[in-house]
C-alpha cells in the first residue's frame, strides 16, 4: 500500500517550536522528512502549508525542494470554503480568508445567523472565515487557486476537503441544500458537489497527480452503501480517504471499518490518526494501527495514512510507525 504521512504544520514535535516561526517550520519537516524517507513514505500531507507566519512562499519551496531530494513528496492541504483555500494564513490573494474579505456577502452563517468562523488546530489563535458552500463565484476562485498551487510548486498531488466545522445556514443554504434542523458538522452531498469540479479541473491541468478526498466517513457496508453514488462519482484517479476509528471520541475507542468493508472505489486510503494532540495524544497501540491497516487491505484499499506529526526518537511513536510501515508493505492474504 502506498504510504504518506499526514500533518498539521502547528502539531509537528520533531524540532522545537511547532512551526510557529519559519526556522521551527524548516526544521520540523527537514528532520520529518528525513525519517519518512527511511519508512518508505512516498508523500507527506501539509496543511498549513503556506503561512506567512512561517515564511510563506519562501519557507514552502524550501521544505518542499528539500523533500523531493530526498524521494518524498509534499501534498499541501487545499481547502475548499474552509481551511484557508490555497494559502492557509497571511496577505496572498489566494488564501481564502482575504477572498472573503473582498466579498463579504460570500461568509458561510451560522444557525442564529451570525458570521461562520473556525479556529484548528486547538493551538492556532488566528480564525479562518469559511465561505457559503452556495457561493458559485467562489468556484471560479478555488479553480483559480488550484491552477496557482500545481503551476507554483510543480506538485505531484495534494488532499482537499471541504471541511468539517458546521455547516451554512443562510437562506439559498436551506433552500439549495435543505439545511434546517441538521446541526452536522459535515455533509458529504454538499461537499462532493463543491470538491468535484476542483478535482477534475486539477486532473484537466495535469496527470498522475495524487489526489486524497476527505469523506469524513467510515467504511461500514450499510452506511457507504447508502451513499455510494455520491463516492462514485469522483474520477477514478481519485483516493478517497476512510477513516479508521472514531478517534475524538473516546474512550470509546471503535472500529469504523470491518472484514465486510469493500471500497466503493477504485483506489482508497486508510486514515490512521494515530500519535497527534487530536488523537489525545500517543493514544493508540501499534497492535491497533497495525489491525487497520490489515482491515483497510482487505476492503481493497490501497493507500494508508497515518499522522506523521510525532518524532520517532519517541519510542511509542516509533514502534506505531514501525508496524504501520510493515502492515502497510505486507500483500494480501499473508
Ligand atoms: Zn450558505
Amino acid at each position: 500500500m502506498r504510504k504518506i504521512w499526514w500533518t498539521w504544520d502547528i502539531r509537528m514535535h520533531w524540532a522545537h517550536g511547532l512551526s510557529f516561526t519559519e526556522e521551527s517550520y524548516w526544521r520540523n519537516y527537514e528532520l520529518a522528512v528525513d525519517s519518512a524517507a527511511r519508512y518508505g513514505v512516498e508523500g507527506i500531507v501539509v496543511w498549513g502549508f503556506l503561512r506567512d507566519m512561517h515564511g510563506g512562499l519562501r519557507a514552502a519551496h524550501r521544505v518542499l525542494d528539500y523533500a523531493r531530494k530526498h524521494g518524498v513528496e509534499i501534498f499541501p492541504g487545499f481547502g475548499v470554503d474552509d481551511y484557508g483555500g490555497a494559502y492557509y494564513q497571511g496577505e496572498s490573494e489566494w488564501s481564502l480568508d482575504r477572498f472573503i474579505a473582498k466579498h463579504p456577502e460570500f461568509q458561510a452563517r451560522n444557525a442564529d445567523g451570525s458570521l461562520h468562523t473556525h479556529r484548528w488546530p486547538m493551538n492556532d489563535w488566528t480564525v479562518r472565515k469559511l465561505c457559503c458552500p452556495s457561493c458559485e463565484p467562489a468556484m471560479e476562485y478555488y479553480l483559480k487557486s488550484m491552477e496557482w498551487l500545481l503551476r507554483e510548486f510543480d506538485l505531484k498531488g495534494f488532499q482537499i476537503e471541504q471541511g468539517d466545522s458546521g455547516l451554512c445556514y443562510c437562506e439559498k443554504c436551506c433552500e439549495n441544500y435543505g439545511i434546517g434542523e441538521d446541526k452536522s458538522s459535515f455533509n458529504l452531498n454538499i461537499s462532493t458537489r463543491r470538491l468535484l469540479p476542483v478535482v477534475r479541473h486539477a486532473l484537466q491541468l495535469k496527470k498522475n497527480l495524487t489526489i486524497i478526498v476527505e469523506t469524513y466517513s467510515g467504511m461500514e457496508l450499510g452506511k457507504v452503501a447508502e451513499k455510494a453514488p455520491l463516492f462514485q462519482s469522483y474520477p477514478l484517479e481519485v483516493y478517497l480517504s476512510w477513516q479508521a476509528y472514531n478517534g475524538f471520541e473516546l474512550p470509546e475507542r471503535r472500529f469504523l471499518i470491518d472484514e465486510k468493508s469493500v471500497s466503493p472505489a477504485k483506489h482508497g486510503c486508510i486514515a490512521v490518526r494515530s500519535n497527534s494532540e487530536a488523537a489525545l495524544g500517543e493514544s493508540d497501540t501499534p497492535e491497533e494501527v497495525g489491525r487497520a491497516v490489515e482491515l483497510a487491505r482487505n476492503a481493497g484499499l490501497d493507500m494508508a495514512y497515518i499522522y506523521g506529526e510525532y518524532p520517532d526518537f519517541w519510542p511509542k511513536t516509533a514502534k506505531v510507525y514501525e508496524i504501520w510501515s510493515r502492515a502497510c508493505n505486507e500483500t494480501k492474504g499473508e
